[in-house]
């Protein structure tokens, strides 16, 4: 069994884009926000999430239009440039479903650098 695909309308990520919750907004397009994580990992630590009702990355890829995921990755790459980490380097995360640890079902990619974010995964 996969990823849930059903979109839960209350979850944390859909707050923030309906502006029932703040946010530290670091980037927004006609498809995409970028803010800060509340609980930062790394000097810089931001998320990046499309406006549309996707679940998962599984779920994105399945459903999302070219357009949508074409002004996703220009999102990452611009909060990238404004955070000031793309000559340094950066992590991209997306944690997808159980076994990759996701806690919000939305679909977001983590933005993680400022310094040496460490080894790739714990090898366990
Ligand atoms: P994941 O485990 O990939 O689903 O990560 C969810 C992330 O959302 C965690 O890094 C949390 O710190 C972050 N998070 C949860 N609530 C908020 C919020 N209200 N604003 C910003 N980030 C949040």
């Amino acid at each position: 069994m996969g990823a849930p695909t059903m979109y839960d309308d209350s979850n944390i990520f859909a707050r923030i884009l309906r502006g029932e919750i703040p946010c530290k907004k670091v980037h927004e397009d006609e498809h995409t926000l970028a803010f800060d994580d509340i609980a930062p990992r790394a000097p810089v630590h931001t998320l990046v999430i499309p406006k549309g009702k996707y679940v998962s990355a599984t779920d994105f890829a399945d459903k999302a239009s070219d357009a949508e995921i074409g002004a996703f990755m220009r999102a990452v790459r611009k909060v990238a440039a404004l955070k000031g980490v793309d000559a340094s380097g950066y992590r991209l995360i997306a944690n997808t479903g159980v076994d990759g640890g996701q806690e919000v079902p939305h679909f977001h990619v983590h933005v993680l650098g400022g310094r040496s974010v460490g080894p790739m995964t714990s090898a366990k």
